[in-house]
């Protein structure tokens, strides 16, 4: 569902991404985990076309990504993503919040779409606090609103970068378990996180970068167990 060739990007003369492919499969869960300025954000923004690329390619569904004739409203739409921050409008509700983009861009019937918003609510576990401004939620609940939030859009594929790094430790875990249940669904999922735990448990295959290359890559058993370069181990052994 999304193929990545050989991608560069730089910010100036600084090149972050020296070469990256991937692919990813419809359903898969895929988690990138790697020190810190190894590139992760970047990638993960270069598949939304939030960045641009030097040179690569990055398709999704089929469509190359970085093609200017591209509709990069309708890519964002089919590849939803949740950040670090999850920048809710302080002043709309959970439901609200939920079902604003549907009704502004995607100019959807909103009785339709208050439907959807409040099952959505209910899906990331956040049944009775429709009503209430991301004020009055915890951080935990605040990221399962954007998640919502993203989810109501109807995406094909997810992203997510570093979705509970800002999170306390107690409500990391209710964030994971949204994601493990979309994962369950079928939801093709991208990860950026230092979860290992949930990488090891949750993914399909793990990659693991380091200053803009993919030094491995491989299914959780194998990566955690043989990792076999001094890299990844040495990553590993300061994680785990
Ligand atoms: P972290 O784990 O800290 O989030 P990361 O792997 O996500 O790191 P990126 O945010 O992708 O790393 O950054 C990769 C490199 O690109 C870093 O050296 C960073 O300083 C640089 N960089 C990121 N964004 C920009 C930008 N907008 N302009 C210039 N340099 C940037
Ligand atoms: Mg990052």
């Amino acid at each position: 569902i999304v193929r990545i060739r050989d991608v560069h990007k730089s910010y100036g003369p600084v090149e972050v991404l020296k070469g990256i492919s991937m692919d990813i499969m419809k359903g898969e869960v895929i988690c990138i985990i790697g020190p810190s300025g190894s590139g992760k954000s970047t990638l993960i923004r270069c598949i939304n076309a939030l960045n641009d690329i030097q040179s690569g390619s990055i398709a999704v569904e089929g469509q190359e990504v970085h093609d200017a004739r591209l509709d990069k409203l309708a890519l964002r739409r089919k590849v939803g993503m949740v950040f670090q921050q999850y920048n809710l409008f302080p002043h709309k509700t959970a439901l609200q919040n939920v079902m604003m983009a549907p009704i502004k861009v995607l100019k959807e019937n909103p009785a339709e779409v208050e439907t959807r918003a409040r099952a959505l609510l209910k899906k990331v576990r956040l049944e009775g606090k429709e009503n209430h401004y991301p004020g009055e939620l915890s951080g935990g609940q605040q990221q399962r609103v954007a998640i919502a939030r993203s989810l109501a859009m109807r995406p094909d594929v997810m992203l997510f970068d570093e979705v509970t790094a800002a999170l306390d430790p107690e409500t990391v875990k209710e964030v994971l378990v949204t994601i493990k249940d979309l994962a369950a669904e079928g939801m093709t999922c991208i990860l950026v996180t230092h979860e290992m735990g949930f990488a090891r448990e949750v993914a399909d295959h793990i990659y693991f970068t380091d200053k803009g290359v993919i030094v491995e890559h491989g299914a959780p058993a194998e990566f955690f167990t043989n990792a076999s370069d001094p890299r990844t181990r040495n990553f590993l052994s300061q994680v785990l």
